[in-house]
């Protein structure tokens, strides 16, 4: 039975390994550095809050830079870590090794596939949530769902139903970068808007034409893109969103709120970026991308 190699113990690093290691099945983190490793194991392992009741999951945990060939990994750090993440662990990975790609948004997956020709990259999409609120401890938030998929690959891998033992919410798709593509136009067209107007989701009903405005360009980018599944109904979606979770800060928010690094280059860059590659003109959309930036370096942010 393959290890299952966990890059990152982050929010949802955690949230995976402690489920997989619980059912039995074999589990190692990969940290950062030999600091970051005498920290975890003086703490004795991962945390898990779920329901508030915590657990600890005395999980083994190595650097990147062991030695044991390396059959499967999760890769769970940010998107704009992925790729350099990817790369330290290449000389590891057996041939034909499997690896999952947790990120949010677009172009990682892409980069870390083109950094590691000889393995195989799957790209995964969740809705499940959770925060770190200490070191190596993890707040499970929000029950989700984990779509997972390698693009134009219908036949699931046998793995999957590792993921069904270990209680992993999830399902195989061929059209995972529909699924990519849509979570991404839900974010552009919700969280810029309430770092910019300062509000939770629900303080966007206050702006229905620039919420509309972006819908229509966003729909238009996703067709051209060749993801007609991904433009049906977005609008109508997006609008749910906003009543569903009116009380929530969105994830991006929290960021800039926390002074954290965001994805952006990953979200809204991303489908800026391909706005222009395909020709399209998007004016709302490279508005938002101006006026997020502004934000974002006002507050002595990374822009990137
Ligand atoms: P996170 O809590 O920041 O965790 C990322 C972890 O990766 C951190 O522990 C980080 O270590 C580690 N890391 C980065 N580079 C590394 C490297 N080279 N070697 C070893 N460890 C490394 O992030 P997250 O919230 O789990 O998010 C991961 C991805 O999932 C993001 O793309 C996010 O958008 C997406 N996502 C998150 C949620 C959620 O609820 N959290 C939901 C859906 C999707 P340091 O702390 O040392 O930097």
């Amino acid at each position: 039975m393959n290890t299952w190699y966990i890059l990152g113990a982050g929010s949802l690093g955690t949230l995976w390994a402690a489920r997989l290691a619980r059912a039995g099945l074999p589990v190692k983190l990969l940290l950062r550095d030999s600091t970051s490793l005498s920290r975890y194991r003086s703490g004795g392992g991962l945390s898990l809050v779920e329901n508030s009741q915590t657990s600890l999951y005395p999980i083994p945990a190595e650097t990147a830079q062991g030695s044991t060939p390396i059959g499967r990994v999760l890769l769970a750090c940010k998107a704009y870590d992925a790729e350099e993440a990817a790369a330290s662990l290449a000389p590891r990975l057996s041939p034909g090794a499997e690896i999952i790609l947790l990120q949010n948004g677009l172009g990682s997956q892409q980069a870390v596939a083109e950094r590691l020709p000889k393995a195989h990259c799957i790209f995964a999409s969740s809705t499940e949530g959770a925060f770190r609120d200490g070191p190596f401890r993890t707040v499970f938030a929000g029950q989700g769902h984990t779509w997972l998929g390698q693009p134009g690959q219908s036949a699931e891998p046998a793995w999957l139903n590792e993921l069904s033992q270990a209680g992993i919410p999830h399902q195989w798709t061929a059209n995972i970068l529909g699924k990519l593509w849509r979570k991404l136009a839900l974010n552009c067209a919700i969280n810029p808007l309430t770092v910019l107007h300062g509000c939770q989701n629900g303080g966007l009903r206050d702006f229905p034409e620039e919420v509309a405005t972006l819908c229509r360009e966003l729909s238009e980018l996703l067709l051209r893109a060749g993801q007609p599944e991904a433009a049906s109904g977005l609008h109508e979606q997006v609008q749910g969103v906003i009543e569903h979770t009116a009380a929530n800060y969105s994830s991006m928010y929290q960021d800039v709120q926390a002074g954290r690094r965001t994805e952006i280059s990953f979200l809204l860059g991303y489908a800026c970026h391909e706005g222009e590659r395909l020709g399209l003109s998007l004016p709302q959309l490279k508005s938002l991308q101006q006026r997020l930036l502004a934000a974002l370096q006002a507050r002595g942010l990374p822009l990137t």
